[in-house]
This record gives structure tokens, C-alpha cells and sequence, in this order.
């Protein structure tokens, strides 16, 4: 059957419309009407989230992985509704989509698991020493305890592994903090059914309804006032630079700061090293025409940037990777404005001094193919804007000198989510002078692999120094982002009774 929006907020179990709405954009099928949020909602939705923090936050952690657990089968038990409203809202194929929801709800199963194991509240206990000299040593117990209502914002190019279920929401109902959403406006049907699928859970597990809300967008003051309420301790964000820094700084800004995990874009380099490049270069070449193009180019781990010395395995790497772009059809882009941004960000690389264009293509509307362009690496040098996300099927490979030079590029990139690199073991004196550099620029460093496809484990990091992420200590991904959620509290001769679980 299929889903038909009602275009309310769902604010601590109630479903609120709003006087003013907004018309979602979908890719295809049928437009709805959408409430617009308010800041009177935010501070409905912030004061219902703290009142639940008082019974959720001391909640045990097997109740909280039973509620998780049962998002995930609410979720699950709408699962066509879902692909249906997603692809028409997103225009991802509904494989994307299916996948994508698989990844959803394995994650959140993942972090009950998690939880339930109980390592991750990192217990340390210092027993007592009465009789050490000079000074006694007082009986001290650590654990990392939950810190309370959580923002969340979600990405246009993830509606559900990203987005109002996706991995911050899942990490903070892990740790025990209350979630308010603020939903992304390129898919509000998405969020309007997963938050259905939330509430429904809510239900079943008797849950403290404050614990979650989904305030629609269609205004920016939405997001203002929800970074800036004072009962928010924290935000977890997906999604652009220029997005997230605005709210990074208006974190920075509270009187209270707070901390704000931004996930944003990189460029995700790949060193294809010179060995690599003669014994393999034409099928690298082909696997990262595929990587690129996954999804229309539209992810964060999008490896944008091939860095290869100058040469004619340069030229058979260049020509392999051409041919494979050239066999891949038209994709649709999420957004009006994310195909206007790909057309701005093709336009800043064609103009910039030094740069060949390899193969031209087009991007009418929301349809984009494929470009690859080229440059040396003293013309990337000089151009640091060449190192900026352009976020869509563009390639640019920066043919290098010798192997100075591709180190010295290694040091001028900026903060990556990931880097790889693509070697031989005649490859590896090199590769060990690459290593001390990358491992300052990444949070992911791969060999001879494609960074698209970030896997749901104990062991990711999805996140990397700044503009990667605003905070380099963290990772979106995998069970060690419950940890951005907790903080450590000391607790010293408290009788056993008044620690917590
Ligand atoms: P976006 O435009 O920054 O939107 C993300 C959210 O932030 C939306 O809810 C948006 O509201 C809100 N927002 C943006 N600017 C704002 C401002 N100035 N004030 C208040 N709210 C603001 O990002 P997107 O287009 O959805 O996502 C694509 C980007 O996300 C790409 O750069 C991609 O690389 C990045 N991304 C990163 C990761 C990662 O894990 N690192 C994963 C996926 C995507 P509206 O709904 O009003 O637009």
C-alpha cells in the first residue's frame, strides 16, 4: 500500500501541523504539502525531550536494545512504503534504497549488541588504599554516562542510513540521550514514515514519548533555534561544509558551547603508485570510473582526486578510466540545487589555470554524467581550490613529476574522511613515506580498494580533521560513535547503591 504523507511534525508522540507549509521536490511522483517548523516546536520538542532524559537516561541497557531492536522491525515492517517514498523523493534506484534501509536497521541492531555488551561505558574502578602513605587513596569508579537531548540533522544523499534513523539518532538512543530530529527538506516523506516507524516502537516498549521528535524543515531558523536551545547538549550533523560550519559556529557561539559533530564532504584522494600503475593501471582506472559514479557521485567517500606520476602509464591509466566513464548513462541528482552546485563546481575546476579537459559531459536539470578532467601537480599547487568537494561524478587527476612531488601534495591536502593508496610491493618504500602524512589527514586509510561503501563495525572511523569533520576525535560510524553521546563521570566513596548501572 502505498504511503501517503500527512506532512506533520511528530513532536513527543503527537502528530502537530503548522499554519505554513512547504511542497516537497520529488525526482518523481507526486508533490505534498509539509509543515513548516518552528522555534516554538524546537522548544516543545527540546523541553519533552528533557523531561524523557530522567527516566530514559537511567534507563538499563537492555531496555534500550530492546527499543532499539524494535525500531528496527518497525522499520522493517514498512520496508516497501519506505523504497517507495524514498525513490521517488531522492531519485536513488530502489537497490540503493533497499540497501541502504538493510544498513539502517543493522545498525541499530548492531548497537544493541553493543550496548548490551556493556565495553563501551569504559568501567575503570581505583579501589581504596586507606593505609597508603602520605595521603589515603579514595575508592574512584569511571563511567561514561549519557549527556542528555541530542540534535540531529541528516544528509539529502543518505535518507535513512544518514537521516532521522540513521547512525547519530541510533547513537544517541544507544548512550540514552533523547533525539530531536530536524528533518532534511529534499525528503520529509522519508522521515515522516521512519518517525512512524520510531513512534510505533516508542509504543511497543513503553518508551517516554519526549525521547524522540521530527521537526519538518522548510526554514532555516528551524536549525538555528534547535542548535541554540539550551537543553541541547550536543549536535550530530550530516551534510555540507558551508551547512555545517554555519551551525558549528553558532555551537561555538552559545553561552554554553557545545559540541558539535559535523560530518562533511572531502575529496578522498587515491595515490596510484607507480608500480601499481604498470602493472595494473587500466583496471584501476575502470574500477574508479564505477567508484566515482556510484550513485551519481553523490557521496562523502566519493574519491574525487587521483594523484599518478606523469607518464605513459599515466596516459593508459587516464585513457582505461575515460572509456569506463563514457559507457555510464545519465544519473539523477538528489536535488535541484545540488545539480545547480555540480554545475558551479564543474565550472570552477574547467576555469582554473592549468586544467585539460578529458571528457566533457553534460548535466541538464537534475541529470548528470560524468567528467574527468586533468592537471599537473604544480598547477594543484597553486590552486587550492582544486581540493574542494564538488560533490557529483567528477574526476580530476593530478599527473605528478616525481616522487617529491606526490609527496609534497600529500602535505598540502586538507582534511580527508579518507585516503588510498593503490601499490605493489615495489610500491612500498614510497607508500612508507606517504603513511606519517595521511595518517595526520585521514580517518580512513585504504590499500588497493575503493573508499565508497564505509562498513557498519566496531573498527570504522568515518570521520577525519577538519573540514572532514569538525571534531577529528570522532567517527559517524560503527560503535564507537556512541561514544559522542556519553561523558565520563567520576564517582569517588559513593556507596555501590547510588552508582549508576
Ligand atoms: P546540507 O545542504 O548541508 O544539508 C544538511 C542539513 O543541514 C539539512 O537539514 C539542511 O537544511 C541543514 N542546513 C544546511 N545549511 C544550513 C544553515 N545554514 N542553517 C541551518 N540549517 C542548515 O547537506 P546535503 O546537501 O543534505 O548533503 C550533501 C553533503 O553532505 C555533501 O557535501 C556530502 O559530502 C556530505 N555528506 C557527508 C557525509 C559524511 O559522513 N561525512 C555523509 C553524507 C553526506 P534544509 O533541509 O533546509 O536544506
Amino acid at each position: 500500500m502505498t504511503f501517503e504523507p500527512h506532512g506533520k511534525h511528530l513532536i513527543a508522540g503527537n502528530w502537530i501541523a503548522a499554519d505554513a507549509t512547504f511542497t516537497s521536490e520529488p525526482a518523481h511522483g507526486p508533490s505534498h504539502d509539509y509543515s513548516i517548523g518552528t522555534p516554538d516546536l524546537v522548544d516543545t520538542a527540546c523541553e519533552a525531550a528533557e523531561d524523557a532524559f530522567w527516566a530514559y537516561g537511567y534507563s538499563t541497557r537492555q531496555e534500550r536494545a530492546d527499543f532499539l531492536n524494535a525500531i528496527a522491525d518497525e522499520i522493517e515492517a514498512r520496508g516497501a512504503q519506505i523504497t517507495e517514498i524514498g525513490t521517488q523523493e531522492t531519485g536513488l534506484p530502489v537497490g540503493r534504497l533497499e540497501g541502504e534501509r538493510g544498513r539502517t536497521t543493522g545498525q541499530l541492531r548492531l548497537f544493541a549488541s553493543h550496548i548490551l555488551a556493556g565495553d563501551y561505558l569504559d568501567l575503570r574502578h581505583d579501589e581504596a588504599l586507606p593505609d597508603r602513605a602520605p595521603l589515603p587513596r579514595p575508592d574512584l569508579k569511571m563511567a561514561q554516562r549519557p549527556i542528555g537531548p541530542v540534535a540531529v540533522f541528516g544528509a539529502s544523499n543518505f535518507p535513512l542510513a544518514f537521516s532521522t534513523a540513521g547512525g547519530d539518532t541510533a547513537a544517541a538512543l544507544a548512550a540514552g540521550c533523547p533525539v530531536v530530529v530536524k528533518g532534511h527538506s529534499a525528503h520529509p516523506g522519508t522521515g515522516e514514515i521512519i518517525a512512524e516507524a520510531i513512534n510505533a516502537a516508542i509504543a511497543r516498549c513503553g518508551v517516554h514519548p519526549g525521547v524522540f521528535s521530527l521537526i519538518q524543515g522548510g526554514k532555516r531558523d528551524v536549525g538555528t533555534a534547535l542548535v541554540q536551545h539550551p537543553l541541547i547538549n550536543a549536535v550530530g550533523f550530516t551534510g555540507s561544509l558551508g551547512g555545517g560550519r554555519a551551525l558549528f559556529d553558532l555551537c561555538a557561539q552559545r553561552p554554553n558551547p557545545i559540541p558539535f559533530f559535523g560530518e562533511l564532504g572531502s575529496v578522498n584522494p587515491m595515490f596510484l603508485l607507480p608500480s601499481a600503475a604498470a602493472n595494473r593501471g587500466p583496471a584501476i582506472g575502470s574500477g574508479w570510473a564505477a567508484s566515482l559514479t556510484m550513485g551519481a557521485g553523490q557521496f562523502c567517500t566519493n574519491p574525487g582526486i587521483t594523484i599518478v606520476m606523469d607518464g605513459p602509464d599515466a596516459d593508459e591509466f587516464t585513457k582505461a578510466t575515460t572509456e569506463a566513464l563514457q559507457g555510464v548513462d545519465p544519473q539523477t541528482m538528489l536535488t535541484d540545487g545540488i545539480a545547480d552546485a555540480y554545475r558551479q563546481g564543474r565550472d570552477r575546476v574547467s576555469g582554473t589555470t592549468g586544467i585539460t579537459e578529458v571528457l566533457t559531459s553534460t548535466c541538464d536539470m537534475r541529470n548528470a554524467t560524468p567528467y574527468l578532467f586533468s592537471t599537473t601537480g604544480q598547477a594543484w599547487l597553486a590552486n587550492e581550490a582544486l581540493g574542494e568537494e564538488v560533490f557529483g561524478p567528477l574526476g580530476l587527476i593530478v599527473r605528478v613529476k616525481d616522487h617529491d612531488e606526490m609527496v609534497t601534495i600529500a602535505r598540502s591536502l586538507k582534511g580527508q574522511l579518507t585516503c588510498t593508496l593503490h601499490m605493489d610491493g615495489a610500491d612500498t618504500g614510497l607508500a612508507k613515506d606517504l603513511m606519517p602524512i595521511l595518517e595526520r589527514k585521514a580517518g580512513r586509510i585504504l590499500a588497493n580498494g575503493f573508499p565508497t561503501g564505509v562498513e557498519v563495525s566496531d573498527s570504522m572511523v568515518h570521520g577525519g580533521p577538519y573540514p572532514a569533520s569538525t571534531n577529528f576525535g570522532a567517527t559517524s560510524v560503527g560503535t564507537l560513535s556512541i561514544r559522542r553521546f556519553l561523558r565520563p563521570v567520576c564517582f569517588q566513596n559513593l556507596p555501590d547503591e547510588l552508582v549508576p548501572e
